[in-house]
């Protein structure tokens, strides 16, 4: 992938590159070796020098679907990865085995690929999955119990819990802290050869209870689990915790920078000591991997915690996950946001050390601003209102010509069929107009866009005194595009379809997921900020033209904003939309 235009310019500095420049400098990783596959350190020895300036990681757990919090670390990773000569790897973390399914890895590497990146990096596939690395996790847990750095606990849960102390009292030592190692590691077998329940013991660092920071009080980081992974069947019945498994996938990985979010920070101390241990035994090779910390994404009218989404879609506020309204980027793509518009905002919003919240609003203004670029310009009447002009002839018509992009004349033109009766919105005329309304109304005159300019002569009325349909007039030499056409001066310009050449569809309306910026506020139920108004359907007259839109392609709807052809619901030869965004935001305060 190419760069983004100015990757090297300031606004793209931020305190992570500042950590690789310094470390590039330094020539902190310039020793290291790559064994050509993920290892302990007997795979890297010896091996050829890295060719990868840095190497970085996207780890997701497969138990959900990415969401717009993801795509920033996508972003990230990826993007320093190409933009320092690295490579990033696409790994799983699928050290849960309750949690995971196929279904979400699939959806997960669509998604990477679909904002644009890839894990291929000179012919090697680096796709890589936590699971793989059960081995090498429990040979290093035979090493720190062999070497003192680990003992199997007999204490219950409860016990546990009782024990780890609190912010301000120490932990109080287990009874089974000073068993002989030989004895922990006859137990650690027997717990890995299933001799033994669920729950009834766990492998522990040894670190120190009295550690201001709880996460070193002898941190479990094995636990017994009689369940069924998704790859690795019932090949194990012990488990690594997460705190453990994770410093250990990156440096099998020879991970250079581990891009983390804030809560995290309190375990980088274990993350070093744990690496120091293992690497002090000559199961790692050095330089080890270094965790920095970052803000996560914080976006205003959505939440983001994989909890509250599957609420969502399981309570069936929504769609399921790829319901256009939710913020997973499967629902995003088929909403019409484009993968360009993430690395847009991605890059915008920067990363930073405190947590804060982004407006929506800035995620809307990146997807405009791609789409302003590559969407060619389309009629549709949102709103259909009848427009008769008598004093065209009828059964007659005639072409007009528009142009495809404004500002992309190689875009080129297309012709909009014009005819006796139009469809133009609903809004665009009035009876008895407000003060400074230009539009249609009896008497004024206004410009069809692309074609003609009429006089509006009245209009009929429904039972009910709806206006049903428009009457007006048009002047057959004031059509756009030929002699003499500037001489009308009119200040209105509507758009229009041809009633008989019209496609008619459904269009899905799409708002903002929430009503207030920030849901379930202030212990408030956050249900009850869903939008009412996120999602309206309704039958549109669209040019001809549309009809033959593919799934996925996007236009912009003149006066209207982006939309896209539904990728899911839409068949040959008859699509139907949903609108990305507006052409401006509504929602500013
Ligand atoms: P879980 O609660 O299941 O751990 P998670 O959102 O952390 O959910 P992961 O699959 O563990 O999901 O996340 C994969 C990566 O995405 C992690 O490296 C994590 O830091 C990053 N990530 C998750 N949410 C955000 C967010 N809101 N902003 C930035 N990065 C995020
Ligand atoms: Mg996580």
């Amino acid at each position: 992938m190419n760069k983004p235009a100015g990757a090297a310019a300031a606004h793209l500095t931020n305190f992570i590159r500042n950590v690789i420049d310094a470390d590039l400098a330094a020539g902190k990783y310039a020793a290291r070796t790559w064994g050509g596959r993920p290892g302990l350190a007997a795979t890297h020895a010896g091996a050829p020098s890295d060719t990868a300036k840095i190497r970085t990681r996207f780890p997701p757990e497969p138990n959900g679907y990415l969401h717009f919090g993801h795509a920033k670390s996508i972003c990230l990773n990826f993007g320093l990865a190409r933009d320092y000569g690295g490579v990033c790897h696409m790994r799983f973390d699928d050290t849960n085995p309750e949690k995971e399914e196929q279904e979400y890895v699939d959806s997960i590497l669509d998604a990477v690929r679909w904002l644009g990146f890839g894990w291929n990096a000179n012919g090697t596939e680096h796709l890589y999955h936590a699971s793989d690395y059960f081995d090498a996790m429990y040979q290093a847990a035979e090493y720190l119990v062999a070497s003192g750095h680990a003992y199997v606990d007999e204490q219950s849960a409860e016990e546990l819990r009782a024990t780890r102390g609190t912010l301000t009292e120490h932990g109080q030592d287990s009874p089974w802290r000073a068993r002989p190692a030989a004895d922990s590691l006859a137990r650690l077998r027997e717990m890995r050869d299933g001799r033994h329940a669920d729950g009834s013991m766990v492998l522990r660092a040894r670190i120190d209870m009295s550690s201001p920071n709880i996460n070193l009080r002898d941190p479990a980081i094995y636990r017994i689990k009689k369940a069924t992974h998704h790859r690795t069947g019932d090949a194990w019945c012990i488990y690594p915790m997460y705190t453990y498994a994770h410093p250990i996938e990156d440096a099998l990985e020879q991970i250079t920078h581990s891009i983390c979010t804030l809560e995290f920070e309190d375990q980088r101390p274990f993350y070093d000591w744990l690496l120091a241990r293992l690497a002090e035994g000559g199961l790692l090779a050095r330089p080890l991997p270094q965790q920095i910390e970052f803000a996560r994404l914080n976006l205003t009218y959505v939440v983001l915690s994989k909890r509250k989404l599957i609420q969502l879609v399981s309570e069936g506020h929504v769609d399921g996950w790829d319901d256009p309204r939710m913020p997973t980027l499967v629902a995003a793509r088929r909403r019409g946001y484009t993968p360009e518009g993430f690395r847009l905002f991605a890059e915008r919003i920067g990363v930073s050390k405190s947590d804060s919240w982004i407006d929506y609003g800035v995620l809307e203004e990146c997807m405009r601003e791609h789409l302003n670029q590559v969407a060619q310009r389309r009629i549709a009447v949102l709103d259909p209102l009848k427009l008769v002009i008598d004093n065209y002839p009828e059964g007659a018509s005639e072409e007009c010509l528009a142009p495809n992009h404004p500002q992309r004349p190689e875009l080129g033109k297309r012709a909009l069929p014009f005819s006796r009766e139009l469809w133009i919105e609903r809004d665009d005329f009035m009876e008895a107009p407000a003060k400074g309304y230009f539009r249609l109304h009896p008497g004024n005159k206004v410009r069809l866009r692309y074609g003609f300019v009429i006089e509006c002569t009245g209009c009929d009325k429904d039972a009910s005194g709806q206006v049903s349909a428009v009457h007006c007039n048009y002047y057959a030499d004031s059509k756009s595009g030929t002699p003499g056409a500037d001489s009308y001066k009119v200040k209105g310009n509507i758009h229009w379809v041809s009633a008989r050449h019209a496609y008619q569809c459904e269009v899905r309306l799409y708002d903002r997921l929430f009503r207030e910026p920030h849901p379930g506020a202030g212990g408030r139920d956050f249900l009850l900020d869903l939008n009412p108004e996120a999602k309206r359907v309704i039958s549109a007259q669209l040019e001809p033209a549309l009809k033959d839109a593919q799934p996925e392609e996007r236009f912009q709807f003149e006066r209207h904003g982006y939309f896209v052809a539904d990728m899911k619901d839409s068949t040959a030869g008859a699509p139907v939309f949903n609108r990305a965004v507006t052409l401006k935001d509504a929602w500013q305060k």
